[in-house]
């Protein structure tokens, strides 16, 4: 069954006609930049290419790349290729590693954004009968405006409960009727447990139906337990915030990769060690060329998430926009034990597979004389006994041995002893460096 699009004709053009406009988008974004922000002017002097030199779609290359770096010397207005005045929004993402970043859109900005968001919602279900709960903090992060945006463009009635507060979110759940819901997933599996706690069965006494999530790596086994646990159709919505937020690509119906709208975003797949593109198929680091934005355009920006480009090919869905896996891991949080390069993604996946296993774990680094030790901790669903849990202990370790090629040390906890601070979950704590 074909699923419902915001825009059929835009998510269904053939590839020849996503190519041109994508030229004709990137030659306007390339001039815009050069003309009106001297410090790209520069950057692309330092690389001997000016604006007329990118006249095919594969004289990207041609051009630098971008990074975060680029933002934080630029704080905060250092990248705007318009007016202040003609600045009507701002966001800003926190600095845990010195200033925060900033990105600004236009008008145009949020019209865009609303559009791919709207697209992103729709894919997952989406309609004006829905009622939407958005359990998103409202504020300087992206992410509950893109939701909101995207939910108005579409006509479902917007609850904006904002962050926190679980309870609560229940209470408005279980009163308003929502059956459209938010967030990033492990809050949304919080939720759940939360609903219980309160004699509330999610899959039987709320109508919640479909869900959109984002912002943290997402696996199939962390949707299937969403699935059971609220009976709904959970899909992943990818973005970042120097492209727009939340919005840039999302799973169809298919469950088989994020559709990427093309026609506001060029992609590619890059060896992250080279900068060289890889195969199709390939993982890499994905770089996002912004085709569309106003106010601070970013061509070739590194987002330093691991992902593979999909062979392109029409989708069952019918949407042709290109595919990518989802996030497997970001080129900062690979983790280095004792020489193995591995991704909580991985070890996540492994901690799904068994029903008895809880949806909270943590990885835990330490280092033993000049020996790295991983332990992982997870917690399981119910209490169980030392036998179960030394078997469930037994299991994880030869799976995750059997995946990362590591053999770590598994603790099984009781069920809601992990503690879980703000909205996104803490997964990987690195004692490492402390000394000992
Ligand atoms: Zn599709």
């Amino acid at each position: 069954m074909k699923d419902y699009m915001f825009n059929e004709k835009m998510e269904t053009l053939d590839r020849g006609k996503i190519e041109l406009i994508q030229l004709k988008r990137l030659k306007e974004t390339v001039h815009r930049l050069y003309e009106n922000v001297a410090y790209y002017r520069r950057k692309m002097k330092d690389a001997s290419v000016k604006p007329d030199d990118i006249k095919t779609l594969q004289d990207v290359r041609k051009l630098p790349f971008m990074e975060k770096e680029d933002l934080r010397k630029n704080y905060p207005f250092g990248l705007l290729a318009v007016p202040l005045k003609d600045v009507v929004e701002l966001h800003a993402s926190s600095g845990t590693t010195g200033k925060p970043t900033t990105v600004v859109y236009t008008r145009n900005d949020i019209e865009v954004w609303s559009e791919v968001m709207a697209r992103c919602l729709a894919m997952s279900g989406l309609s004006k009968q829905d009622i939407f709960q958005n359990p998103i903090p409202y504020g300087l992060f992206t992410g509950a405006f893109g939701f909101h945006y995207g939910a108005l463009k579409i006509g479902a009635l917007i609850v904006p409960s904002s962050g926190g507060e679980s309870k609560r979110q229940i209470t408005l759940m279980r009163d308003y009727g929502t059956t459209f819901m938010s967030g990033v997933i492990s809050y949304g599996l919080h939720l759940a447990k939360v609903a219980m706690e309160m004699g509330i069965e999610p899959s039987k006494d709320l109508n919640v139906r479909a869900g959109l999530f984002g912002a943290e790596t997402f696996t199939e086994g962390l949707r299937k337990k969403m699935n059971d646990l609220w009976d709904m159709d959970a899909h992943n919505v990818y973005g970042l915030s120097e492209m727009c937020g939340p919005g840039v690509s999302t799973d169809c119906d298919q469950h088989d990769g994020l559709h990427l709208w093309e026609d506001h975003f060029f992609v590619e797949c890059i060896d992250p060690e080279t900068g060289e593109p890889v195969e199709p198929e390939e993982k890499g680091e994905l770089v996002i060329s912004t085709l569309t934005k106003e106010a601070m355009p970013l061509l070739r920006y590194r987002t330093r998430d691991l992902a593979f480009l999909y062979d392109i090919r029409e989708c069952e869905c019918g949407r042709t926009h290109v595919k990518h896996s989802t996030i497997i891991g970001r080129t900062d949080d690979m983790i280095i034990v004792s020489g193995t390069n591995l991704f909580p993604s991985q070890i996540e996946e492994v901690l799904m597979k068994h029903q008895k296993g809880g949806v909270n774990y943590r990885i835990i680094l330490e280092k033993k004389g000049y020996l790295d030790l991983m332990a992982v901790e997870v917690e399981s669903l119910e209490v169980l006994s030392e036998k179960e849990k030394d078997e469930l202990a037994k299991f994880y370790t030869k799976e995750i041995k059997a995946v990362t090629g590591y053999t770590p040390m598994v603790r099984i906890l009781d069920p809601g002893t992990i503690p879980r601070d703000g909205i996104k979950a803490k997964r990987v704590i690195d004692l490492r460096d402390q000394g000992g």
